[in-house]
């Protein structure tokens, strides 16, 4: 008798510690900046010059932890404290609603998922245990309800019109930071296209096909059978381009990489990821698939940690913009931290002035910079956010 109530008692207290303890102790050791010899130090000329320009970031995941985002936290990449000081004028926050167990860049099985013991933990609406959709729709949720709290800190930008109104507010008042919302893998359609009208009006954006494993729209370049787009997919990516949304091929397979860029009139994103000519590892783009997203007029958002850039330190990052430019031009080029998104960098969204100082050593002109570190990503969001 005495001991099934210890028993009991130790259940429980495990329990209590898995819900108190698991989520920041996941955020912790998931989204590490660690200093390394390289120097972080910003000059004068380009701390002037990161104050002036609109930088935009095409990737971060701040949204999956169990953070809050409107204080400053000591842990993680991304925070709106952390983005005013990186003088980042919007933010993409990408929803990731699903995570393969042994997740690697080769090849995932679909039949597993991480995830769910991470939304269990972090406390979230039971109807997100089980449903991709209601995950996506959450974390939209979340950010809506950061932007109401933020006393106009913030503002979710759903229009080409609110991007305007935005641009001319932070031209004035130097803020607030814009938010945009991505999907990141169209898994959470759960294979309904009426789904995709749900995600619309929950604020979504930016579509990205696919994630770590094969699904219902495209497959993977990380899945097991890679294939390119389903009939499904075809029917998603028209009627997602019709209403205004932008495709992300970020993850996606080669061949719906190249079936999108052959068939599509509007541009594409690439948010996060590398290049092969810096960092031979198969999830980064080769020559032929830069040259195929610059001649869609689509952007290329470089990452800065390992398995996209190989060097994470400044030089290394630019190293890999400074291949797309001497290929195809700088009007390709964005940023695409994947901050937060189980990854280790060498600094966070508040020291993004390191790259402005990394560029300029690189011979870059201001022009360039402006360009790269947001101007060409604001011309995209432009040109394809719906008008009303
Ligand atoms: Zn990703």
């Amino acid at each position: 008798m005495r001991k099934s109530r210890l028993v009991l008692m130790v259940i429980f207290l495990l329990v209590v510690a898995f819900f108190a303890l698991a989520p920041g102790y996941l955020d912790r050791s998931m989204n590490r900046v660690v200093s390394a010899e390289t120097s972080l130090a910003v000059g004068e000329e380009a701390a002037a010059l990161h104050a002036r320009l609109s930088v935009v970031d095409l990737h971060a995941d701040p949204l999956l932890w169990r953070r809050d985002l409107l204080v400053e936290n000591d842990h993680g990449h991304v925070d709106l404290p952390r983005l005013e000081a990186g003088n980042v004028a919007i933010q993409v926050f990408a929803a990731t609603t699903k995570s393969p167990v042994g997740q690697n860049y080769d090849s995932n099985p679909s039949d597993s998922d991480m995830l769910t013991g991470l939304v269990i933990a972090n406390r979230q609406p039971a109807s997100t245990w089980t449903s991709l959709f209601e995950r996506a729709l959450y974390q939209a949720d979340k950010l809506a309800e950061m932007e109401a709290r933020a006393q106009g800190r913030l503002k979710f930008l759903r229009s080409a019109s609110d991007l305007e109104a935005l641009v001319a507010v932070r031209a004035r008042e130097g803020r607030p930071v814009g938010a945009v919302m991505a999907l990141e893998g169209a898994h959470a359609l759960e294979g309904r296209l009426q789904n995709l009208q749900g995600l619309f009006d929950a604020g979504y954006r930016v579509l990205g096909l696919a994630h770590f494993f094969d699904n219902e729209v495209s497959g993977s370049m990380h899945g097991i059978d890679k294939y390119g787009l389903t009939d499904f997919g075809r029917k998603v990516v028209a009627q997602a381009e019709a209403m205004g949304m932008i495709i992300d091929l970020a993850h996606a397979s080669p061949a719906a990489l190249a079936e999108v860029l052959a068939s599509t009139s509007r541009p594409v994103i690439v948010s996060h990821g590398g290049v092969q000519a810096t960092c031979k590892v198969n999830r980064n783009l080769s020559d032929e698939q830069i040259q195929a997203v610059a001649a869609n007029n689509g952007l290329i958002g470089i990452g800065y940690w390992d398995g996209a850039v190989c060097d994470t330190s400044p030089e290394g990052i630019v190293a890999a913009m400074t291949h797309v430019r001497d290929l195809v031009g700088v009007s390709y080029i964005a940023l695409g931290s994947d901050f937060d998104g189980s990854v280790v960098t060498r600094f966070d969204t508040s020291q993004l002035s390191v790259l402005t100082q990394a560029l300029l050593d690189a011979g870059f002109s201001e022009e360039d910079i402006a360009a790269i570190m947001g101007g060409n990503a604001l011309r995209l969001f432009y040109q394809l956010l719906p008008r009303e």
